[in-house]
């Protein structure tokens, strides 16, 4: 070929090669941690775009986190000049979203449908559970959750669910009318999501063909992680022409109690034909102690697929193992050990905490938090699930969307306007009988209670009024003043917490729009326009993270976008995972072993290795569980370069009590050579029982003081830059050529006539905001909506 695709496939081993450049057919790759399956993946996209196979518009790319999606995108960019934002890359919520934002009206959502995150969606169980004057024990809302989730994991709709009886009778009918609920509010959860998208596939054959005449390659990374749904929401999109690409390790399976299948490996090999399966065997990540501590631990695993994984580098550091008198001394000792690797040069962000349980990180941020050093959580307490921030968020979501009753019920008297509950009874059951939404029922409460109502109805309506034109910073700091947030949490005895959050908030939004590149003239030149075989020089390694996909393109028809406001709450709903606002800040990663899955770091600390928690004491009793603890803990191993600690405690806070535990069985399982014990091997908790009884008697007091500090976040900053002002935008924006001016008359095919409130970018990622009356404001590509000035 013409092409010179050297400086892409430099460096890869002759197996990876090969994989890299498969022909374009199916194909499964088998192989351990470490060994570069994502790097595989990742350059073979470039290089399938680089040798002009496939445009980006052309190739799907599923990964299992948006972090992990980030990431891709972030190596792409580095090794192309393509538009990675406009590439179908990310989770099977993420496209899904991606896919019935563009197909709302077939798949019979709502426009501005809101994404319900879990606790969303068990409060709205709970809800239903309520209205259905059901007893809550016998119908325990996490459970009926999880009976919903798994019907729609297994493509069930509420008339599927088989009734034996009484009891699974009503579950089904809890299903139905939750359903009913959601679609009146205008809301999916996660499952639904993946369904509804399954659903239009597969019965829209126009659709369909569509789509699997567009994607001309699927690549799927961590295969061995989906669940049934996926595989056939997969094979959906895979039409006959299409080269899969799954890319997965049997031994990193740790989701099976959630529903994924291991088996969709050999039914993906035979239904897709794969001729061939490739291994790869050298491990690039880790050195050797590590790896043999690896190797070590899962051959006590008996089903396996069987492979195998070596390495080059030397043996490197041995695994140290430290043994602790309690959680706090453990969170102590990790947290020094930490800061000598610091000093020694490693950057934070390398430095990765891991635990079995979200329960355990609070003795460690404590520890953190209270020595000054700079962290950030994944997962467990989000940012985005805090009480404040979620209350912020519902407002957002009845400037949105007024129909939205889950929004609607958690603010109506947040803070208080005199809203009992037998006012929201009455407006629930007069919603319920017609059918309508809370909003639209308010009419039908009498008396002071109804009057309230309305005061509250006209607030919302007021904010919406005066958010027009406005940026999604301003809208923010327009809506924590007017809906009174800002001073109820003044007058709160630990407000100053809720207000400092509240306050990143915006500074989350503001992170957002400059990441989406709202408001910013940059645009990304597509690899077609730059030509074949040219690279641009690769980026520095400490390049910003992309942004997490949130689809903007236009609708091909009126050229309408989602608004700015729009595309912030649906971050916020898929984003749960992060923590915006230490974005940037070197900080240490603490994170679940769950959420650690295909990263790496320099140095790895596994803590809580006793047994009933790591090996967590629901599997204790069952092999298969156990297997999967055991893959759980490879997982964790093989996340280290170069460095890995483990660490267990002798007593443990946990859930408010106080546990004598014994070292995990998974220490006994690695071999002695690769080891370093920092404190005498012991057994159990015999030799210093006594003096750890009294440790943790000790601190019996102070550890209330500690978890009381709650998480804020350390010393974390601003980012420099000043917001450009609106009307600076639109200046620039006016200048860059469209013709359109804020102020300016137009009429639209669609829409009517209306008048243009903002203007935002250049060129074809031109946006403007207009203001339709009767459809009310619109955000349009300028270069597909055909607006025409009136004057
Ligand atoms: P996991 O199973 O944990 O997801 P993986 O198989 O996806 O691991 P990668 O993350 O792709 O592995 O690669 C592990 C590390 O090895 C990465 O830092 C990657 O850049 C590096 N690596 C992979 N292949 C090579 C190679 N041929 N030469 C040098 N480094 C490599
Ligand atoms: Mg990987």
């Amino acid at each position: 070929s013409l092409v010179d695709t050297g400086a892409l496939l430099r460096g890869l081993n002759p197996e990876q090669l090969a994989a890299v450049t498969l022909p374009a057919e199916p194909a499964l790759i088998l192989a351990g941690a470490g060994s570069g399956k994502t790097r595989v993946l990742t350059t073979r996209i470039a290089w399938l775009l680089q040798t002009g196979q496939v445009s980006p518009g052309g190739v799907m790319a599923v990964t299992f986190t948006n972090k992990a999606a980030k990431e891709m995108m972030t190596r792409l960019g580095a090794m192309l000049p393509v538009n990675v934002r406009g590439m179908w890359i990310g989770t099977f919520h993420g496209l899904c979203n991606r896919f019935l934002r563009a197909h709302w009206k077939q798949a019979g959502l709502s426009q501005t449908f809101q994404i319900l995150d879990s606790g969303d969606s068990l409060s709205a169980v709970k809800r239903v559970i309520k209205a259905m004057n059901l007893d809550e024990e016998r119908f325990v809302p996490k459970q009926v959750a999880w009976f919903i989730a798994s019907c729609k994991e297994d493509g069930m709709r509420p008339g599927d669910v088989p009734v034996h009886d009484g009891q699974t009778q009503k579950m089904a009918e809890i299903y139905q009318a939750y359903q009913d609920q959601c679609e009146r509010e205008g809301v999916v959860d996660f499952a639904e999501l993946l369904l509804r998208t399954y659903e239009l596939m597969r019965d829209d054959a126009m659709l369909r063909e569509h789509y699997q005449r567009r994607f001309r390659h699927i690549l799927v990374d961590e295969f061995q992680d989906t669940n049934r749904l996926q595989y056939l929401w997969l094979k959906m999109f895979a039409g006959p022409h299409t080269a899969v690409l799954a890319v997965g390790d049997d031994d990193q399976s740790i989701y099976a109690f959630r529903g994924a299948q291991v088996g969709n490996m050999s039914d993906f090999e035979r239904e897709f034909r794969v001729k061939k399966v490739i291994k790869l065997e050298r491990n690039y990540r880790s050195y050797g102690n590590i790896l043999d501590a690896a190797n070590a631990l899962i051959a006590h695993n008996s089903r396996r697929l069987g492979k195998n994984l070596r390495t080059e580098s030397g043996p490197g550091e041995p695994v140290r193992v430290q043994e602790n008198a309690s959680d706090f001394n453990e969170a102590q000792w990790v947290l020094e050990e930490a800061q000598q690797l610091h000093r020694g040069g490693m950057a934070r962000h390398e430095i990765a905490i891991l635990y079995r349980s979200n329960a355990q990180s609070r003795v460690i941020e404590s520890a953190l938090f209270n020595a000054g050093i700079p962290y950030r959580v994944y997962g467990g307490m989000r940012f985005f699930e805090r009480a404040e921030i979620k209350h912020a968020l519902a407002y957002l979501r009845l400037i949105e969307n007024c129909h939205d009753d889950t929004s609607y019920l958690r603010v109506v008297n947040f803070p208080t306007r005199g809203i009992g509950a037998r006012t929201l009874e009455q407006l629930q059951d007069a919603a319920r009988q017609t059918g309508r939404s809370l909003w639209q029922s308010v009419g039908a409460v009498g008396g002071k209670g109804g009057a309230n109502l309305a005061g509250f109805n006209a607030l919302i309506d007021g904010m919406r009024n005066e958010t027009q034109g406005l940026t999604l910073r301003e809208i923010i700091e327009h809506m924590l003043h007017r809906s009174g947030l800002i001073d109820f949490y003044r007058t709160e005895k630990e407000g100053a917490d809720r207000i400092e959050n509240l306050e990143e908030l915006v500074t989350a939004a503001e992170a957002f729009v400059t990441q989406e590149g709202f408001g910013k003239d940059a645009v990304a030149l597509p690899v077609d326009e730059l030509g074949p075989g040219s690279i641009a020089a690769p980026r520095s390694p400490d390049v910003p993270e992309a942004p997490a996909p949130v689809d903007l393109t236009p609708d091909a028809e009126t050229g309408e976008i989602m608004s700015p406001l729009a595309a912030f709450l649906t971050h916020a709903a898929l984003e749960a995972g992060d923590n915006q606002a230490q974005a940037g800040q070197d900080a240490i990663q603490l994170m679940t072993v769950h959420s650690a899955k295909g990263l790496e770091f320099d140095a790895v600390f596994i803590t809580g290795l006793e047994e009933g928690l790591f090996p967590h004491e629901n599997a204790l009793s069952d092999a298969d569980g156990l297997e999967e603890e055991r893959r759980l803990m490879y997982v964790a191993i093989t996340r280290a370069r170069q460095r890995l600690y483990l660490s267990f405690s002798q007593t443990r806070m946990l859930h408010g009590q106080t546990r004598y535990n014994v070292k995990s069985r998974f220490l006994d399982e690695l071999p002695e050579s690769a080891l370093k014990w920092l404190t005498p091997r012991t057994q159990g908790f015999g030799s210093g029982f006594a003096r750890d009884y009294q440790a943790a008697w000790q601190r019996g007091s102070g550890l209330g003081s500690m978890v009381g500090a709650g998480r804020r976040n350390a010393g974390w900053q601003a980012p420099a830059e000043p917001p450009v002002p609106a009307a600076m935008k639109a200046a620039a924006a006016e200048a860059a050529g469209h013709g359109f001016k804020v102020g300016q008359s137009v009429f639209h095919a669609k829409f009517g006539e209306g008048v243009v409130v903002t203007l935002e970018g250049s060129g074809p990622d031109a946006r403007a905001q207009v203001n339709f009356g009767r459809h009310g404001a619109k955000w349009l590509a300028l270069s597909i909506a055909k607006l025409t000035p009136i004057d």
